[in-house]
């Protein structure tokens, strides 16, 4: 493998990537330096995963057909149109992990993107149009029992008049990249970004909830969120399994600091518990009991391990 373009004693992740209607080794799914995705950040894309089930000796996907939806959603709307279905995508998902022979929970984008050819154009006669897949293994994290420590950022959320963070665009993690680089030089853990009228939007990469006196509140879809398919799996869960009902609505930036708890979602995240925000403990500065409930029943659901939350997970093996 030559060394160009991966930092000092990389290793390859999975040996295959899907690409444009194949199977490639890792190293060989490259786009050209022209495409627009590299040019102008014209892709798109899902963050998915699949959590392995010990005792079935099963890798589950999870909501893989949301994930699909919303990438053809983001799709409509910057008019991307790739040779490839749905059910094609999700045929490579399933196929990608089978042949990568992953034996762990996994992490996996799906994306669709601008290639080679007219900068203005849509049309598949002059600009290409593709999609691929990566998938990497992916342990969980210590932070999900231990929690991280929290900013606020000066940097503004996207808004939706400007560039809409319903579209699950690539060029939307730029804000993520400036917000989260601030947060570390000032040494927190993560950013949380406030939208142009001030109200408390979500993290980089995951959205967020709040408990205030028993009240679980989570900012509404319109405060320029991305509308996360876990943040709807909790609302469910929330009402279903803890018999709690989530509220949905704007949260004001103080609310963070007299929260009892705190936590971020997001397919990558999961369910990341917030311990401080500004440096002020969020409650007694220990994650709270409602943020562990939720962890258990979730973590039980995407994992295989509720019967009643099957038809959320697409296996892999045996099919
Ligand atoms: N907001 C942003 C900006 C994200 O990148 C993500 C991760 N996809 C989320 C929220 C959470 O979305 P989901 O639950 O669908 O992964």
């Amino acid at each position: 493998m030559s060394s160009k373009g991966y930092p000092p004693g990389f290793t390859v992740p999975a040996e295959y990537a899907w690409m444009d209607g194949e199977f490639v080794h890792w190293t060989q799914a490259r786009v050209h330096v022209s495409s627009l995705a590299f040019t102008q950040g014209a892709s798109i894309f899902e963050g998915v995963r699949a959590y392995w089930n010990n005792e079935e000796e099963q890798l589950y996907i999870l909501k893989l057909d949301e994930h699909l939806d919303r990438l053809f959603n983001s799709m409509k709307m910057l008019r991307l149109t790739i040779p490839f279905s749905k059910q094609d995508l999700a045929k490579a998902v399933v196929e990608l992990l089978f042949k990568n022979e992953f034996r762990e929970d996994a992490y996996l984008r799906v994306n669709s993107y601008f290639g080679v050819g007219d900068r203005q154009s849509v049309d598949p006669a002059q600009v290409y149009m593709g999609a691929c897949i990566t998938a990497v293994p992916s342990p969980q994290p210590p932070i999900i029992e231990s929690g991280i420590h929290c900013c606020i950022s000066s940097w503004e959320r996207i808004s939706d008049r400007v560039q809409p963070p319903r579209i699950k665009a690539a060029a939307n993690y730029f804000t993520v990249r400036l917000s989260t680089i601030q947060a570390r030089v000032d040494g927190y853990d993560e950013a949380l970004l406030l939208n142009h009228e001030g109200r408390v939007s979500e993290a980089p990469n995951a959205c967020l909830f709040i408990v205030r006196n028993g009240v679980v509140i989570t900012p509404l879809i319109t405060n320029n969120i991305l509308e996360s398919i876990t943040r709807a799996t909790l609302l469910n869960l929330f009402q279903d399994e803890l018999d709690t009902e989530a509220t949905e609505r704007e949260i004001d930036r103080t609310e963070l600091y007299l929260a009892d708890e705190i936590f971020l979602c997001g397919t990558g995240r999961e369910i990341t518990p917030v311990v401080s925000v500004d440096r002020l403990p969020v409650g007694d500065g220990r994650v709270g009991s409602l943020t562990r409930r939720i962890q258990s029943v979730y973590f039980d659901a995407v994992r295989g391990k509720n019967e009643k939350y099957k038809r959320w997970l697409l296996p892999v093996y045996g099919r």
